[in-house]
């Protein structure tokens, strides 16, 4: 059996494979696709230390450091199932799709988030290239340009106030009558001068000429009438999910789904940790991930020394 079991291979997952190993414990990591979100990121900006880097190099960083220790890497593997040890100081155990049974002593769930989609013409095609989902990372990309933000729940409201500091316009397109955000953040979002609020309406569209993003379409729900925003970048803001869904009943989740960790990273489960975005941790970021990677393997290593 493992000490420490790894699932999921984003930068929380990389960050706690390269401490477990450090400690010359027994290690593994399996993962869906290695890098996780990192893979899908154009520039990276905001990885303190590392001036400007994009997503598939730091991806492929994030793996050349976990090899360069005694890791079991398990790329392409899909955990579907966690059983819990049996008594205390026994052995967790975690179904993979393919049949297999992974055993460890202690284990970190770390399989990370993905942002909802809202699924209109244009945004497949132009993510990346105008349409965004993390106003932290990308905003500064349009400095003195023109956006949309989708979804006037707390986090696009967050991001339409964030982003309206930075941007020269911001549109907020909310599908229902009301924006759902606390009352303090709507208050201060109908404050700004550069922002246009268009609740009761239905995005439509995203469109663009030559690769890029230039226009966002949506339709007035109350006459049915169709309108073009023209812009240059569309933040997509109704939701991030975590990948918890195989935990369900069995790990304590809390009501969006993520994984309830304490500031030690441990879970209900005794010696099963969580960190990164699949977590209660607040602000989903690459270096927040890996720091709370690194405690719960810290985390890992102390209960292996006090009951392992
Ligand atoms: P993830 O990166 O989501 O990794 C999860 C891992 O778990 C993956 O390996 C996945 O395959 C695996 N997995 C999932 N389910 C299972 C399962 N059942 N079994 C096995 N493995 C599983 N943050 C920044 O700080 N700066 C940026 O510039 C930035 N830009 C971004 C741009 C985009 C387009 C996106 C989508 C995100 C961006 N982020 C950025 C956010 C950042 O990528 C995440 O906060 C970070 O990757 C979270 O790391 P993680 O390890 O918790 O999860």
């Amino acid at each position: 059996p493992y000490d420490v079991l790894i699932v999921g291979g984003g930068p929380a997952g990389a960050a706690a494979a390269v401490y477990a190993a450090r400690k010359g414990i027994r290690t593994g990591i399996a993962a869906e696709r290695f890098g996780g979100q990192t893979n899908d990121t154009l520039g990276i900006e905001n990885y303190i230390s590392v001036l400007e880097t994009d997503g598939p190099k730091f991806s492929a960083a994030l793996e050349a450091h976990a090899k360069a220790y005694d890791v079991d890497i398990m790329n392409l593997q899909r955990a579907d199932a966690i059983v819990p040890a049996a008594q205390a100081g026994g052995l967790v155990e975690v179904k993979m799709a393919n049949g297999g049974v992974l055993k460890a002593k202690t284990v970190i769930l770390s399989t990370g988030a993905r942002w909802r989609n809202v699924n209109v013409p244009g945004e497949a095609e132009y993510k990346n290239k105008g349409v965004a989902y993390c106003p932290h990372c990308d905003g500064p990309l349009f400095k003195g340009k023109r956006t949309a933000v989708i979804g006037g729940g707390n986090s696009g409201v967050e991001a339409a106030i964030d982003l309206a500091g930075v941007v020269a316009h911001v549109t907020v397109v909310e599908f229902a009558e009301q924006l759902k955000a606390d009352a303090v953040l709507v208050k201060k979002l109908q404050s700004l001068p550069n922002v246009t609020i268009h609740t009761n309406a239905q995005t439509t569209e995203i469109t663009g000429v030559d690769g890029k993003v230039n226009g966002l379409k949506y339709k007035d729900r109350a006459t049915g009438v169709e309108h073009l925003v023209p812009l240059e970048g569309v933040f997509v803001q109704i939701g991030l999910v975590p990948n918890t869904e195989f935990l369900r009943g069995t790990v304590e989740l809390s009501k969006f789904g993520e994984i309830i960790v304490d500031a030690k990273g441990a879970t209900n489960i005794p010696g099963v940790f969580a960190a990164g975005d699949c977590t209660t941790v607040p602000y989903k970021q690459i270096v927040i991930a890996a720091g709370d990677g690194a405690k719960a393997a810290l985390s890992a290593f102390d209960h292996l020394i006090r009951h392992g």
